[in-house]
């Protein structure tokens, strides 16, 4: 019996309902009516028997006493009260702690139980600084790359689920994720006037899911999204309660849309026969089930190592050379900074995700080999440009594994070995004698807000970047 403040609550609900003082019913079912007092304030468990023989004096039944719903508004508060006073949080300010007897008027009761939320509520914003979101999603990437990148059970769930639908294979359209929706009692709509901080607001009362509409035609973010907002209910997520339990929940309805829209069994037969061809492509897999290519290439490493027997890398990189999404099992080394976090760490130039960058034609796949201190890996990259910046997504394997993906036979290869700062993170010797103390720039905000500033001279401008670009300019300036 968990609950004994809520049970306490009860027994003194029925108990003047049936108007008798704490000695009365004390007296009929054998027990002073002090020791009912401590347990109508949740500070004794009574015993069944004892609850049964009340019960019965108060002319309700067992299952009255035993439910978990407050009997009253009134109750409600005094129970909120109650578990807010008896947090490790509140004890540790060193305030005493107040009954709410009932000559506490109901406004002052509101105001306090209303100061208990926003006290909890402002903790709890405390606790989200960029640091705490860093830590958090190191030790999550740490552990995923533990369990290969691979959830089980959201596999199943995602398999079953899509089952239900009647899809068979290929691309899950938009109509078969409503046809899921509708079978968990909840109707999509699209709105143009959703808060700007949700992605989707689901309305429990009603059973409808909001979501905003559609930008793109028959783009897989729509479903994906939809696919995202049931996930929440499918997998039981209560508001999270820390960050780490956020970041679980997100990675949680990302992981199970993408396993709604490539499911396991028809990926991993596509994936397989890919392999016994020797011919894997990412944007084969992207291409049958008609997905971006970030999502079939993060997809790719949930299948890749739990059912193709390989160990993967995979990358989204900026523009500017920076990590924003990155996943390891296979031995390459990711740059952290001293946390362990790799989002907005700058990656070895040399490295196929930023070497693509330098190529024109960008209508496929860029590959390349590349040696580290770790060793050889074999890496494929496609560039892509979002509203705010052009990224490229890489997913990479070790060389011994390259014979299985198409691209294995690239005469692309650069030799890396970055955090080796000579290898391309010091400015040439000559552009930085020419330029060192004859420039100054302003640094743009970073728009990732989990990435540190990169090191420069200038936080968050990349000296080598600057002293060649100054180089580049400066033989306009001579003919101006
Ligand atoms: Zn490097």
């Amino acid at each position: 019996m968990s609950d004994l403040v809520t049970l306490g609550q009860r027994i003194r609900h029925y108990r003047t309902a049936a108007g008798l003082t704490l000695d009365q019913l004390g007296d009929r079912v054998g027990v002073a009516g002090s020791q009912l007092s401590l347990m109508e304030n949740g500070r004794r468990e009574p015993r069944v028997t004892l609850l049964t023989s009340i019960a019965t004096e108060l002319g309700a039944t067992l299952g009255d006493l035993l439910d978990t719903t407050p009997p009253t508004p009134r109750a409600a508060l005094e129970i909120e009260l109650e578990r807010a006073q008896r947090s490790p949080h509140y004890a540790g300010l060193g305030l005493p702690v107040v009954r709410a007897g009932r000559s506490m008027p109901d406004d002052v009761l509101e105001s306090i139980v209303g100061l208990h939320r926003a006290l909890v509520e402002r903790e709890r914003q405390a606790i989200a600084t960029p640091e705490e979101a860093r830590r958090a999603n190191t030790a999550q990437r740490l552990h995923m790359r533990t369990v290969d990148n691979y959830l089980p059970e959201i596999e199943e769930l995602a398999q079953q689920v899509v089952a239900e639908s009647g899809h068979v294979s290929g691309a899950l359209t938009h109509r078969e994720v409503g046809l899921m929706a509708q079978k968990l009692g909840f109707e999509l709509v699209y709105v143009g006037d959703l808060p700007h901080s949700a992605r989707s607001v689901t309305d429990l009362d009603n059973g409808r899911i909001y979501l905003p509409p559609a930008s793109i035609p028959g783009g897989h973010g729509l479903r994906s999204m939809a696919l995202q907002a049931i996930a929440h209910r499918l997998l039981g997520h209560e508001v999270p309660t820390s960050y780490a339990e956020f970041l679980r929940q997100r990675l949680e309805i990302n992981y199970f849309a993408a396993a709604c829209l490539m499911p396991r069994d028809q990926s991993v037969a596509f994936l397989t026969q890919a392999k016994s061809d020797r011919n894997i492509a990412v944007e084969d897999f992207r291409d049958a089930f008609g997905v971006t290519h970030e999502a079939a290439a993060l997809r790719f490493t949930n299948l890749a190592t739990s059912h193709l027997d390989l160990t993967v890398h995979f990358m989204r990189v900026g523009g500017d050379g920076a990590v924003y999404k990155a996943y390891e099992n296979d031995g390459l080394r990711l740059p952290v900074d001293v946390t362990g976090s790799t989002e907005g760490q700058l990656v070895c130039r040399k490295w196929s995700a930023r070497a693509a960058f330098v190529r024109t034609n960008r209508t496929t796949e860029y590959y390349q080999y590349t040696d580290t201190p770790e060793g050889t890996f074999w890496e494929s990259t496609q560039i892509g440009t979002s509203a705010a910046d052009e990224f490229s997504i890489t997913v990479g394997v070790p060389f011994a594994d390259s014979k299985w993906f198409r691209g294995r036979d690239t005469v692309n290869r650069h030799r890396s070995t970055c955090p080796d700062p000579a290898c391309c993170k010091r400015p040439d010797g000559d552009l930085a004698t020419r330029w060192k103390g004859k420039v100054w720039t302003s640094a743009k905000l970073h728009a990732h807000i989990l990435s540190p500033l990169p090191s420069g001279t200038f936080p968050g401008v990349d000296d080598q970047e600057l002293y060649r670009f100054l180089e580049t300019h400066a033989a306009d300036a001579a003919v101006d």
